[in-house]
């Protein structure tokens, strides 16, 4: 049917995109002032149920940035899915803490709220939680268990943007919501990220952190040691266009998910992602559970298998404690549920481009796959 490779993931970029970044061109505001930075900053803020937004330059240094801001340092301990994209863990080194995982749930493929408390010690300071492929956590006994131990509690919901939880927007429930706008997310910045909080104080801190801790009232006055994390006014354009557009976007991957369940549950061994009563996901990727006995085919042989057929997939992530910087925080043993999802999940074609006859051809594709 199709002669080009389907993609994972594509940004789509037909609205003010062009414009936005052509008046940063022809103003020659594309550094880090403009006004595309605040309108962004507000914006996306308010689309997330928060007050505060810190505009910076990637997702991870987003959560590097809301750890430094909460004064997690050297000799702390956060908690952490097992189960995650590298850079929720990596973000916890950056600061000198150290990461501590936590198994997953079956369910949703998040952090399990249950086998928290476990992993709660004296040294530990905060939780980051996962929203993973745009499915928020259980946050109700999460927040619980928190509270309890006197943690922070840090959402990393860079592939969550507008999810909700009872009704409440993917990160806005802790203390800071962290965002990637990395060109495969929700919405796009190129690269760049964001930080969301209620709390003034902390939305004051985490902008004096990303430019150099410099005193606003005293120029070239550092009094502590800060970093440039800083987003540019070209990426915000971008961001700011793409806001405009994010509504639109959810309901497209909203109604793929739809479709792609319907065509996929029908196939014995495939499990697809679903929605619990009290989410609303944003299906940042459409994945899926290969179970080989089922299926009669491994994981690794349906991607192959895809590949053939014009279509690209991404296996799930591996979980953290099987890669060389974190081996020696536990075994595979000890997170059963995050090893059986890395080995079995894939995610597939997710573009908000998709056309139906796409995603027809790919559960078509899968199907085939197996009757053979
Ligand atoms: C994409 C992603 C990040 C990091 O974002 P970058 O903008 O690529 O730095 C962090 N956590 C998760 C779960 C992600 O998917």
């Amino acid at each position: 049917m199709t002669k080009r490779m389907i993609p994972v993931s594509e940004p789509f970029l037909a609205g003010n995109e062009e414009k936005y970044v052509l008046e940063c061109l022809r103003s020659s505001w594309i550094s880090s002032l403009g006004r595309f930075i605040q309108e962004f900053e507000g914006g996306f803020a308010k689309f997330s149920g928060s007050r505060h937004g810190v505009a910076v330059m990637n997702g991870t240094v987003a959560i590097q940035l809301a750890l430094a801001a909460l004064g997690v340092k050297e000799g702390d301990e956060v908690i952490v899915p097992d189960l995650t994209f590298v850079a929720t863990a990596n973000a916890v080194r950056y600061v000198g803490a150290r990461p501590v995982f936590v198994d997953s749930e079956m369910g949703t493929w998040n952090i399990d709220p249950e086998k928290i408390a476990a992993a709660v010690t004296k040294k530990t300071k905060a939780i980051i939680l996962v929203h993973l492929y745009g499915h928020p956590c259980d946050m109700g006994p999460i927040l619980e268990v928190a509270e309890k131990h006197g943690l922070f509690v840090i959402e990393d919901a860079a592939e969550a943007h507008g999810a909700e939880y009872k009704g409440r927007k993917g990160g806005s429930l802790g203390d800071v919501g962290c965002f990637s706008f990395y060109g495969n997310k929700i919405i796009t910045t190129g690269e760049g990220g964001m930080c969301i909080t209620n709390d003034p104080a902390l939305a004051e801190r985490m902008h004096f952190l990303k430019d150099h801790a410099m005193r606003p009232e005293k120029r070239y006055w550092h009094p502590e040691i800060g970093f440039n994390f800083r987003m540019t006014n070209v990426q915000a354009a971008i961001g700011l266009a793409q806001l405009e557009q994010i509504e639109k976007f959810i309901a497209i991957k909203r109604r793929n998910a739809l479709l792609y369940n319907s065509l996929l549950q029908k196939i014995s061994g495939i499990t697809v992602q679903t929605e619990t009563p009290w989410a609303k996901g944003v299906y940042w990727m459409h994945s899926v559970l290969v179970d080989e006995k089922e299926f009669g085919l491994s994981r690794d042989g349906l991607m192959q298998k895809l590949k053939g057929k014009g279509i690209d997939s991404r296996p799930f992530f591996f979980p953290m404690h099987q890669l060389p910087p974190y081996q020696g925080n536990g075994s595979d043993r000890d997170f059963p549920v995050a090893a059986r999802l890395s080995m079995q999940g894939i995610n597939l074609p997710s573009s908000v481009k998709l056309s139906g006859d796409e995603i027809r051809y790919v559960c078509d594709a899968i199907a085939e796959v197996q009757a053979r």
